[in-house]
């Protein structure tokens, strides 16, 4: 345990090294290191590392093992046959359709956007805040991204390997950098474009994609302005603790209706009697 936790503090260590000074060196003119609510994210990132992805790890591996993919035996033997980097790029592509539909559709439907609401409760959007994430809000974009890399037959290495890579992309389309990545903005994703997804008004209805924005391209939600978004957030109301964001979806999204039909009983019972 205690090896764990030295390893998941040094990780964050590493991770800051990295982006801390890139977030200093193109700093926008308003941004603050120690700005409001990074405990709460801090707490996001040991409760992701510590508990989190064992439960999300567990759950998918039961999910997958259940599932037989026998159907899909000749393509995933005839991709084998083919070099690393043309079996990869079916899984990056497939990943990101996967991933750009997944992600809307956590705007879209109401129980979805219950959970996927946490991670956009961000006020400040740097690589910190990336971590801001519903457990399950996880494990059901997690599944997404692993799902094609399953269905073409990777082994376990090379699935952790592009689930680590996506999340350092993570880290990096967070980061509250003022830097412009210019015509690569078309081809890969950037902080520019992922932080007007957490815009306050636009209530995430533009540049879904992580990796790269061609699907918000083909599909009309492509949003590259040239100024850059000045709130960040969601106009719902919201519990601000961690604990509170962990619990408040589950009882909102399970036990809402319940406790509402609940009360009304008892409101009705007083009044009738
Ligand atoms: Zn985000
Ligand atoms: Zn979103």
């Amino acid at each position: 345990m205690l090896e764990h936790l030295i390893l998941i503090s040094l990780y964050l260590i590493g991770i800051s090294i990295v982006f801390i000074p890139l977030e200093m060196s193109f700093k926008p003119k308003e941004s603050n290191l120690f700005r409001r609510e990074w405990i709460t994210d801090i707490c996001f990132y040991f409760g992701q590392v510590l508990l989190w992805n064992y439960v999300t790890v567990y759950l998918l591996n039961s999910f997958f093992s259940e599932i037989e993919f026998d159907w899909l035996s000749e393509i995933q033997y005839k991709l084998k046959e083919q070099p690393i980097y043309l079996r990869i790029i079916p899984v990056i592509l497939l990943s990101d359709i996967f991933i750009y539909w997944g992600h809307r559709l956590q705007h879209k439907i109401e129980f979805l956007w219950q959970f996927h609401k946490v991670h956009h409760t961000a006020e400040t959007v740097d690589f910190i805040a990336a971590f801001r994430e519903h457990p399950l809000d996880n494990i059901y974009t997690r599944g997404l991204e692993t799902l094609p890399a399953i269905l073409l037959g990777f082994d376990l290495n090379l699935i952790v390997g592009f689930l680590t890579f996506r999340g350092l992309w993570a880290l990096f389309i967070h980061s509250n950098v003022d830097l412009r990545l210019g015509f690569l903005e078309i081809l890969l994703g950037s902080p520019h474009l992922h932080h007007w997804h957490h815009e306050l008004h636009l209530k995430g209805k533009c540049n879904y994609a992580n990796l790269s924005p061609i699907m918000d391209i083909l599909f009309g939600t492509y949003y590259n302005p040239s100024e850059k978004p000045l709130r960040f957030g969601i106009i719902d109301e919201i519990d601000r603790s961690y604990l509170g964001q962990i619990l408040e979806p589950i009882i909102t999204a399970k036990y809402w209706k319940k406790i509402k039909t609940f009360t009304s009983k008892i409101n009705s019972q007083r009044f009738s009697g």
